[in-house]
């Protein structure tokens, strides 16, 4: 990838404060684009802005909470107001939820999921494409998972929310194809970040158990799915729209 690849383009990523949103942020930065920074986190989400500008590279954090269809609208205007366009964005944000059955999954944890991870994605893309339509090119990815590729038991609304995010994501591939608009997900496996940390304690036999859990016997690097992120939205991916792409260490190959 040179530098010059997104030289004037502008990139949006929302969970962008930490995780593989952070990775990417900075891998975009590194590519020349303007990023914004979109997160509810905000001192990390300024953390950064600072490490990107810190290298010389332009970037703003707008605080945003994705569920909330307002919020989304007011992020995208700013983000055009601000840089003049966009161009790549990352749908990123979202949360894993609590763990339990389909049958004790309570009302309250399955509608908090699907309004970040799947309602926030839509919140963003329908913001979002009216711009590069505008613009008359754009390239958008989306946050999906290997859960939204097989089942996991004992997260049912998340793995509800990323099935979600890679029908969704189909759709408007479809639907953009003709008008220079690439609509793409990614489906990371296990990667290592605060995410994960909740769900294994952070270290000893529960980590071990994740990075068992991975054909390739490891965990992947937020790097490793920013650097998909980064092709994806690059002309070098300009016949790749509508796909699922699993970034996953060869977890759903078996
Ligand atoms: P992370 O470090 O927790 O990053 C997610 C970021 O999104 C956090 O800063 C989080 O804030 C923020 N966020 C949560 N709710 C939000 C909202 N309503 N509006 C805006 N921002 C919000 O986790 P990550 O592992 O990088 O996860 C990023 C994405 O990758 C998620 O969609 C996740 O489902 C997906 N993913 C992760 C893995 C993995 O193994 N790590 C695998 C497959 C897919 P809080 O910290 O306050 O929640």
């Amino acid at each position: 990838m040179t530098a010059a690849h997104n030289e004037k383009k502008v990139a949006l990523v929302t969970g962008g404060s930490t995780g593989i949103g952070k990775a990417t942020a900075l891998a975009f930065a590194e590519t020349g684009a303007k990023v914004a920074v979109v997160d509810i986190v905000e001192e990390e989400g300024k953390k950064t802005v600072d490490a990107i500008k810190e290298k010389g590279g332009q970037a703003i954090f707008i605080k945003t909470d994705v569920s909330d269809a307002g919020q989304v609208k007011d992020m995208v205007d700013k983000v055009v107001d601000t840089f003049g366009g966009l161009h790549c964005a990352f749908n990123n944000a979202g949360i894993e939820g609590e763990q339990a059955t389909t049958a004790d999954c309570t009302v309250e944890n399955w509608n908090r999921v699907i309004s970040i991870n799947l309602s926030g994605v839509w919140y963003c893309m329908k913001y979002e494409i009216p711009h590069m339509l505008e613009a008359g090119k754009g390239s958008i990815v989306n946050m999906a998972s290997v859960a939204g590729r097989v089942g996991f038991a004992n997260i049912p609304a998340y793995t509800a929310s990323k099935h979600g995010v890679n029908g969704l994501t189909k759709t408007a591939a479809l639907e953009y194809a003709t008008r220079n608009i690439r609509v793409n997900a990614v489906c990371p496996g296990i990667i290592d970040t605060a995410m994960i940390d909740r769900f294994t304690g952070g270290e000893g036999e529960g980590k071990e158990q994740m990075e068992a859990m991975e054909p390739v016997g490891r965990m992947g690097r937020p790097e490793e799915v920013a650097d998909a992120v980064i092709w994806l939205c690059s002309d070098k991916a300009s016949f790749v729209t509508g796909h699922p792409l699993a970034v996953d260490g060869g977890f759903v190959a078996r």
